[in-house]
């Protein structure tokens, strides 16, 4: 019997170690501990720097831990881990363990399988927080109970440990929890783009790829798979990839099949059955790519069967999340945008190809490996200038020189500063980093803070 077999049939025979101790570690092993299982922890971190809640939970139930590295012996002697997404799956441990039969899951593989409700999954290189609120408002808006989690706030794991019973689950997945997601089965998948990213992580692109379309592979007959059909990285292994669900395709062009058309500029058109519906888009999203997160969204709504009126309200209510971007001021008819959240070529690439002025770019940060010429085109039709920080800056430089006239900054408000001397009435200042922000900052919405406060301060001043 497998590990997972095992834990949902014997729980309290296995012994469960939990590797890697963040948001979702936490979860795993008080959900686990709930079971009756008797759980382990191994994180790499020293204790210092672990969570204190966590700590006191470790102490309150007596559990062990160890902390600062991994033992072997630990990982290899478990009837299961439980993997946290950070952690590569080649560290000796779990090699050691996958060579002794152990079987090595994330927390979604243990959770989902555990869930009596449907589950929406949404998954892609850009875009998943966007539509997996999107979609939670819309489900809300036709009167369902909803719990929105995954890889954004909260766990799966904590949703089982809440007691409440939701009539739905809409859960954003990455590929790290993909790789380790065991019989993971959403009612409806969705996959919005592939385009290079983690990099740093995935042997190639190939295999990144692979990781993304793997979110269709348990998927039966009954379900449904909810695919961007203007994307051409999907839809080139679309045909090489076993699905059993349903096909939904959004875009320019829906096909034969169901799903969603752009039908004018706010308008799309939705397929979901046998009736053709139009909706008219509220003005956030009717610019690519929230047009296409919006109909990609609507889909898995009529899917869920929240009618149509219900699917106007909601789209009406929908705010982007922040660091998307998000307007923080406006001086002299110069706007500025805040998109810390791109951390990726095809995040920027978007970002640009939404934009109608002339563009001074602000980039830079930790780089995860992609090939910055992919921005070319983009960067030649509305960058007149960029601005660079970090570590990435010199790299930037060399493969986009030619493109644009380039200037280096020290940090991130001093680019704000030198952006704002340049730019002229009907431009737009833009934070769109193509990088992770590790190498300057704590995370991304720390570094769309620090954009937001130093453009308070242009635009306060005189
Ligand atoms: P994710 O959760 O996949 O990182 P987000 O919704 O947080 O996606 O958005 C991340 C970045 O991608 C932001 O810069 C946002 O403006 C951009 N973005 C949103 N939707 C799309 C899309 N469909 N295609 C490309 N970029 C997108």
């Amino acid at each position: 019997m497998t590990g997972l077999k095992k834990v949902i049939r014997h729980p309290a025979s296995c012994n469960v170690l939990v590797a890697g101790s963040g948001k979702s570690g936490f979860a795993a092993l008080k959900f686990l501990h709930r079971l009756g299982c008797r759980v382990a922890l191994s994180d790499r971190a020293q204790k210092s720097q672990l969570d204190s809640e966590l700590l006191q939970w470790l102490a309150d139930n007596d559990i062990f831990y160890e902390t600062g590295g991994h033992s072997f012996e630990l990982f290899t002697g478990s009837d299961l881990i439980i993997v946290s997404p950070g952690i590569p799956l080649d560290i000796p441990e779990l090699s050691g363990a996958r060579k002794a039969g152990v079987e090595i899951i994330g927390e979604l593989g243990l959770a989902s399988a555990f869930m009596d409700i449907p589950m929406i999954a949404v998954t892609g290189t850009n875009g998943k927080t966007t539509v997996t609120k999107l979609i939670g408002e819309l489900l809300q808006s036709g009167g369902k109970k909803v719990f929105v989690g995954g890889n954004i706030g909260t766990p799966l794991a904590d949703y089982l440990l809440s007691g409440q019973k939701a009539d739905v689950a809409v859960v954003e997945v990455s590929s790290f929890q993909l790789d380790t997601a065991g019989d993971f089965r959403p009612n409806v998948a969705l996959l919005l783009n592939i385009s290079p990213d983690h990099l740093d992580r995935y042997a190639s692109f190939a295999d990144y790829a692979a990781s993304k379309m793997s979110i269709f592979q348990n998927q039966q007959m009954e379900d449904a798979a909810i695919i961007n059909g203007d994307d051409r990285e999907i839809m080139a292994r679309l045909s090489k990839t076993s699905m059993s669900a349903g096909r939904f395709v959004f875009g320019r062009d829906m096909g034969k099949s169901s799903g969603a058309a752009v039908a004018g500029k706010s308008k799309v058109n939705v397929c979901v059955g046998t009736d053709l519906e139009e909706y008219v888009l509220p003005e956030p999203l009717q610019e690519s790519p929230n047009r296409e997160n919006a109909m990609a969204a609507i889909i898995a709504a009529r899917l869920m069967d929240v009618p149509r009126k219900a699917i106007d309200h909601g789209l009406a209510a929908f705010q982007r999340p922040s660091h998307r971007m998000e307007m923080v001021g406006e001086k002299n008819g110069v706007i500025y945008l805040d998109d810390s959240k791109a951390t990726n070529i095809g995040a920027v690439q978007a970002a640009l190809d939404g934009m109608n002025q002339p563009v001074i770019l602000i980039a830079g940060g930790r780089g995860k490996g992609g090939d910055y010429r992919l921005l070319s085109p983009s960067i030649r039709r509305t960058v007149k200038k960029m601005l660079l920080i970090g570590e990435a800056r010199e790299a930037m430089a060399q493969a986009l020189g030619g493109d644009t006239q380039i200037e280096m900054a020290q940090s991130l408000e001093n680019a704000v500063r030198k952006a704002a001397q340049w730019a002229q009435s009907g431009d737009a200042v833009l934070l769109s980093p193509a990088c992770a922000s590790f190498d300057m900052f704590q995370s991304y919405a720390q570094r769309g803070e620090v954009f937001k406060r130093a453009v308070q301060r242009i635009v306060g001043g005189d």
